[in-house]
Protein backbone atom coordinates (compact mmCIF):
# COMPACT_ATOMS: atom_id res chain seq x y z
CA UNK A 1 0.00 0.00 0.00
CA UNK A 2 2.87 1.99 0.09
CA UNK A 3 5.23 2.63 -3.31
CA UNK A 4 8.76 4.83 -3.48
CA UNK A 5 10.73 4.54 -6.37
CA UNK A 6 14.06 6.62 -7.28
CA UNK A 7 16.51 7.27 -9.90
CA UNK A 8 18.79 9.94 -9.83
CA UNK A 9 22.47 10.47 -8.69
CA UNK A 10 22.39 9.49 -4.92
CA UNK A 11 22.56 5.68 -3.57
CA UNK A 12 18.65 4.75 -3.91
CA UNK A 13 18.11 2.72 -1.01
CA UNK A 14 18.08 5.36 2.11
CA UNK A 15 15.66 7.35 -0.43
CA UNK A 16 13.66 4.22 -0.85
CA UNK A 17 13.26 3.69 2.63
CA UNK A 18 13.00 6.90 4.50
CA UNK A 19 10.14 7.45 2.43
CA UNK A 20 8.30 4.36 2.62
CA UNK A 21 9.14 4.86 6.54
CA UNK A 22 6.89 8.42 6.24
CA UNK A 23 3.88 6.32 4.04
CA UNK A 24 3.66 3.59 7.44
CA UNK A 25 0.44 5.40 8.21
CA UNK A 26 -1.01 3.60 5.45
CA UNK A 27 -0.49 0.29 7.03
CA UNK A 28 1.03 -2.57 5.51
CA UNK A 29 2.04 -6.55 6.61
CA UNK A 30 5.00 -6.59 4.62
CA UNK A 31 7.69 -4.95 2.30
CA UNK A 32 10.47 -5.42 -0.16
CA UNK A 33 13.01 -3.41 -2.38
CA UNK A 34 14.71 -3.63 -5.97
CA UNK A 35 17.58 -1.73 -6.59
CA UNK A 36 19.92 -1.44 -9.41
CA UNK A 37 22.72 1.23 -11.62
CA UNK A 38 25.39 2.65 -10.73
CA UNK A 39 27.44 -0.75 -11.80
CA UNK A 40 25.14 -2.97 -9.51
CA UNK A 41 22.86 -5.57 -10.87
CA UNK A 42 19.38 -5.69 -10.29
CA UNK A 43 18.75 -6.92 -6.46
CA UNK A 44 15.96 -7.48 -4.53
CA UNK A 45 14.92 -7.94 -0.80
CA UNK A 46 12.25 -8.51 1.13
CA UNK A 47 10.65 -9.48 4.41
CA UNK A 48 7.18 -10.31 5.76
CA UNK A 49 6.27 -8.04 8.81
CA UNK A 50 7.40 -4.23 9.63
CA UNK A 51 10.16 -2.11 7.52
CA UNK A 52 12.59 -3.00 10.29
CA UNK A 53 12.93 -6.80 8.99
CA UNK A 54 13.52 -5.13 5.58
CA UNK A 55 16.19 -2.92 7.62
CA UNK A 56 17.46 -5.80 9.22
CA UNK A 57 17.94 -7.99 5.83
CA UNK A 58 19.30 -4.83 4.28
CA UNK A 59 21.53 -3.98 7.20
CA UNK A 60 22.85 -8.26 7.13
CA UNK A 61 22.71 -8.36 3.21
CA UNK A 62 22.97 -4.67 1.82
CA UNK A 63 21.93 -3.56 -1.96
CA UNK A 64 23.17 -0.31 -3.81
CA UNK A 65 22.51 1.28 -6.58
CA UNK A 66 21.49 4.30 -8.18
CA UNK A 67 17.21 3.53 -9.16
CA UNK A 68 14.93 1.09 -7.64
CA UNK A 69 11.56 0.74 -5.80
CA UNK A 70 10.05 0.13 -2.82
CA UNK A 71 6.92 -1.24 -1.33
CA UNK A 72 4.56 -2.28 1.92
CA UNK A 73 2.18 -4.21 1.25
CA UNK A 74 -1.73 -4.84 2.35
CA UNK A 75 -2.18 -8.09 1.10
CA UNK A 76 -5.13 -9.00 -0.30
CA UNK A 77 -4.58 -12.02 -2.34
CA UNK A 78 -2.12 -14.62 -0.55
CA UNK A 79 -0.66 -14.13 3.03
CA UNK A 80 1.83 -11.56 3.93
CA UNK A 81 5.05 -14.00 3.55
CA UNK A 82 8.63 -13.00 1.37
CA UNK A 83 7.12 -14.87 -1.42
CA UNK A 84 4.56 -12.58 -1.59
CA UNK A 85 5.82 -9.75 -1.06
CA UNK A 86 6.71 -7.30 -3.54
CA UNK A 87 8.43 -6.55 -6.05
CA UNK A 88 7.38 -9.53 -7.89
CA UNK A 89 9.44 -10.85 -11.01
CA UNK A 90 8.52 -12.04 -15.11
CA UNK A 91 9.40 -15.77 -15.42
CA UNK A 92 12.54 -14.95 -16.16
CA UNK A 93 13.71 -12.56 -13.25
CA UNK A 94 15.03 -9.80 -15.33
CA UNK A 95 11.78 -7.69 -14.49
CA UNK A 96 10.22 -6.63 -11.55
CA UNK A 97 6.85 -4.82 -10.39
CA UNK A 98 5.33 -3.17 -7.39
CA UNK A 99 1.26 -2.43 -6.98
CA UNK A 100 -0.96 -1.17 -5.16
CA UNK A 101 -4.75 -2.57 -5.61
CA UNK A 102 -6.60 -5.59 -7.51
CA UNK A 103 -6.18 -7.37 -10.55
CA UNK A 104 -9.77 -8.34 -10.83
CA UNK A 105 -9.29 -10.80 -13.84
CA UNK A 106 -5.82 -12.06 -12.79
CA UNK A 107 -6.88 -15.83 -11.88
CA UNK A 108 -8.24 -16.38 -15.93
CA UNK A 109 -4.77 -14.01 -16.99
CA UNK A 110 -3.05 -16.84 -14.66
CA UNK A 111 -4.56 -19.85 -16.43
CA UNK A 112 -4.02 -18.49 -19.41
CA UNK A 113 -0.61 -17.58 -18.50
CA UNK A 114 -0.05 -21.25 -16.91
CA UNK A 115 -0.90 -23.07 -20.41
CA UNK A 116 1.45 -20.92 -22.28
CA UNK A 117 4.04 -22.64 -19.83
CA UNK A 118 4.55 -19.74 -17.38
CA UNK A 119 5.61 -20.78 -13.38
CA UNK A 120 4.20 -18.75 -10.77
CA UNK A 121 6.15 -18.60 -7.44
CA UNK A 122 3.66 -16.53 -4.92
CA UNK A 123 -0.35 -16.16 -4.47
CA UNK A 124 -0.53 -12.58 -5.49
CA UNK A 125 -2.47 -11.04 -8.33
CA UNK A 126 0.96 -8.45 -8.97
CA UNK A 127 2.93 -11.92 -10.49
CA UNK A 128 0.78 -12.06 -12.95
CA UNK A 129 1.58 -8.05 -14.54
CA UNK A 130 5.33 -8.88 -14.10
CA UNK A 131 4.47 -12.04 -16.49
CA UNK A 132 2.06 -10.45 -18.58
CA UNK A 133 4.65 -7.76 -19.36
CA UNK A 134 6.70 -10.71 -20.26
CA UNK A 135 4.16 -12.33 -22.69
CA UNK A 136 3.98 -9.31 -24.28
CA UNK A 137 7.83 -8.95 -24.87
CA UNK A 138 7.53 -12.49 -26.19
CA UNK A 139 4.64 -12.22 -28.45
CA UNK A 140 6.46 -8.86 -30.03
CA UNK A 141 8.83 -10.82 -30.74
CA UNK A 142 7.22 -13.52 -31.90
CA UNK A 143 8.40 -16.31 -29.95
CA UNK A 144 6.75 -19.68 -29.70
CA UNK A 145 8.13 -20.87 -26.81
CA UNK A 146 8.10 -19.00 -23.48
CA UNK A 147 11.27 -18.82 -20.71
CA UNK A 148 11.32 -19.89 -17.91
CA UNK A 149 14.34 -19.18 -15.49
CA UNK A 150 13.23 -21.58 -12.35
CA UNK A 151 15.92 -20.49 -10.32
CA UNK A 152 15.04 -17.15 -10.59
CA UNK A 153 12.12 -17.80 -9.00
CA UNK A 154 13.62 -19.66 -5.84
CA UNK A 155 15.92 -16.74 -5.54
CA UNK A 156 15.72 -13.85 -3.25
CA UNK A 157 19.07 -12.27 -4.77
CA UNK A 158 18.75 -11.88 -8.21
CA UNK A 159 21.53 -13.37 -9.15
CA UNK A 160 19.72 -15.87 -11.06
CA UNK A 161 18.81 -13.75 -13.39
CA UNK A 162 19.81 -14.97 -17.32
CA UNK A 163 20.53 -11.84 -18.91
CA UNK A 164 19.10 -10.75 -22.45
CA UNK A 165 16.56 -13.97 -21.50
CA UNK A 166 13.63 -11.28 -21.86
CA UNK A 167 13.35 -10.40 -25.76
CA UNK A 168 14.16 -6.40 -25.92
CA UNK A 169 11.36 -6.81 -28.50
CA UNK A 170 9.82 -3.64 -26.93
CA UNK A 171 10.50 -0.70 -24.99
CA UNK A 172 9.33 -1.93 -21.41
CA UNK A 173 7.37 1.48 -21.49
CA UNK A 174 5.42 -0.02 -24.20
CA UNK A 175 5.30 -3.07 -23.15
CA UNK A 176 3.81 -1.83 -20.16
CA UNK A 177 1.76 -0.29 -21.84
CA UNK A 178 0.30 -3.60 -23.90
CA UNK A 179 0.30 -5.21 -20.61
CA UNK A 180 -2.18 -2.68 -18.36
CA UNK A 181 -4.90 -3.03 -21.30
CA UNK A 182 -5.39 -6.52 -20.67
CA UNK A 183 -5.66 -5.76 -16.54
CA UNK A 184 -9.47 -5.06 -15.54
CA UNK A 185 -9.72 -3.80 -11.80
CA UNK A 186 -7.31 -1.14 -9.71
CA UNK A 187 -3.54 -0.74 -9.81
CA UNK A 188 -0.80 2.17 -9.40
CA UNK A 189 2.51 0.27 -10.60
CA UNK A 190 5.89 0.65 -10.69
CA UNK A 191 8.11 -1.41 -12.99
CA UNK A 192 12.42 -1.92 -13.46
CA UNK A 193 13.67 -4.35 -15.92
CA UNK A 194 17.72 -5.38 -15.81
CA UNK A 195 17.43 -5.35 -19.61
CA UNK A 196 16.90 -1.35 -19.47
CA UNK A 197 18.90 -0.02 -17.31
CA UNK A 198 18.27 3.82 -15.82
CA UNK A 199 14.29 3.44 -16.59
CA UNK A 200 11.40 3.17 -14.13
CA UNK A 201 7.70 2.94 -15.59
CA UNK A 202 4.85 4.05 -13.81
CA UNK A 203 0.92 2.94 -15.02
CA UNK A 204 -2.02 3.85 -12.88
CA UNK A 205 -5.88 3.20 -12.91
CA UNK A 206 -7.64 3.69 -9.78
CA UNK A 207 -4.98 4.06 -6.55
CA UNK A 208 -3.17 7.20 -6.73
CA UNK A 209 0.56 7.66 -7.85
CA UNK A 210 2.54 10.81 -7.55
CA UNK A 211 5.69 12.28 -9.47
CA UNK A 212 8.62 14.31 -7.91
CA UNK A 213 10.58 16.41 -10.13
CA UNK A 214 13.94 16.98 -8.48
CA UNK A 215 17.31 18.35 -9.80
CA UNK A 216 18.42 15.78 -12.22
CA UNK A 217 16.19 13.43 -9.64
CA UNK A 218 13.36 12.22 -9.83
CA UNK A 219 10.68 9.91 -8.00
CA UNK A 220 7.65 8.26 -7.67
CA UNK A 221 5.51 7.52 -4.92
CA UNK A 222 1.74 6.42 -3.62
CA UNK A 223 1.46 9.65 -2.13
CA UNK A 224 2.78 12.60 -1.29
CA UNK A 225 4.40 12.48 1.81
CA UNK A 226 6.62 9.41 0.34
CA UNK A 227 8.67 12.51 -1.11
CA UNK A 228 7.88 16.04 -0.25
CA UNK A 229 11.43 16.15 1.74
CA UNK A 230 13.45 15.66 -1.74
CA UNK A 231 10.91 17.84 -3.84
CA UNK A 232 7.87 20.38 -3.93
CA UNK A 233 7.61 19.85 -7.74
CA UNK A 234 4.80 17.48 -8.02
CA UNK A 235 2.61 15.40 -10.84
CA UNK A 236 -0.19 13.54 -10.18
CA UNK A 237 -0.14 10.55 -12.33
CA UNK A 238 -3.87 10.55 -13.52
CA UNK A 239 -5.55 7.42 -14.66
CA UNK A 240 -5.01 5.63 -17.75
CA UNK A 241 -1.23 7.30 -17.98
CA UNK A 242 2.28 5.79 -18.46
CA UNK A 243 5.16 8.06 -17.05
CA UNK A 244 8.76 7.03 -18.31
CA UNK A 245 11.56 8.28 -15.15
CA UNK A 246 15.24 8.46 -16.20
CA UNK A 247 17.71 10.62 -15.30
CA UNK A 248 17.07 12.73 -17.78
CA UNK A 249 13.49 13.49 -17.08
CA UNK A 250 9.75 11.91 -17.09
CA UNK A 251 7.97 11.58 -20.31
CA UNK A 252 4.15 11.00 -19.93
CA UNK A 253 1.38 9.23 -22.45
CA UNK A 254 -1.72 7.44 -22.64
CA UNK A 255 -1.88 3.45 -22.52
CA UNK A 256 -2.46 4.46 -26.36
CA UNK A 257 1.17 5.98 -26.29
CA UNK A 258 -0.36 9.20 -27.28
CA UNK A 259 2.31 11.90 -25.48
CA UNK A 260 0.62 13.70 -23.11
CA UNK A 261 1.90 17.00 -20.94
CA UNK A 262 3.23 16.91 -17.73
CA UNK A 263 2.92 19.80 -16.33
CA UNK A 264 3.99 19.89 -12.25
CA UNK A 265 2.30 21.93 -9.14
CA UNK A 266 4.36 22.93 -6.29
CA UNK A 267 3.25 21.86 -3.25
CA UNK A 268 3.05 24.64 -0.66
CA UNK A 269 1.31 22.50 2.42
CA UNK A 270 3.23 20.07 4.74
CA UNK A 271 1.87 16.77 5.43
N1 LIG B 1 -3.16 -7.04 -4.50
C1 LIG B 1 -1.75 -6.94 -4.24
C2 LIG B 1 -1.30 -7.97 -3.24
O1 LIG B 1 -2.10 -8.54 -2.54
C3 LIG B 1 -1.34 -5.53 -3.80
C4 LIG B 1 -1.78 -5.16 -2.42
C5 LIG B 1 -1.40 -3.72 -2.03
O2 LIG B 1 -2.05 -2.77 -2.56
O3 LIG B 1 -0.48 -3.55 -1.22
O4 LIG B 1 -0.15 -8.27 -3.15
Amino acid sequence: CGIVGYIGPKPCVPVIMEGLARLEYRGYDSAGIAVAGGGHPLQLRRAPGKLRNLDAILAKDPVEGTYGIGHTRWATHGRPTEENAHPHRDGTGTLVVVHNGIVENYLKLKNDLIAKGHKFSSETDTEIIAHVIQDELEIAAGMPERLTNTDAADSNTSQAVIMGALPQSLPLEEAVRRAVKRLTGAFAIGVLSAAEPDKMVAARMGPPAVLGLGDGEFFLASDVPGILHHTRDIYFLQDGEVAVLTKQGITLTDFDAQPKTLTPQRITWDP
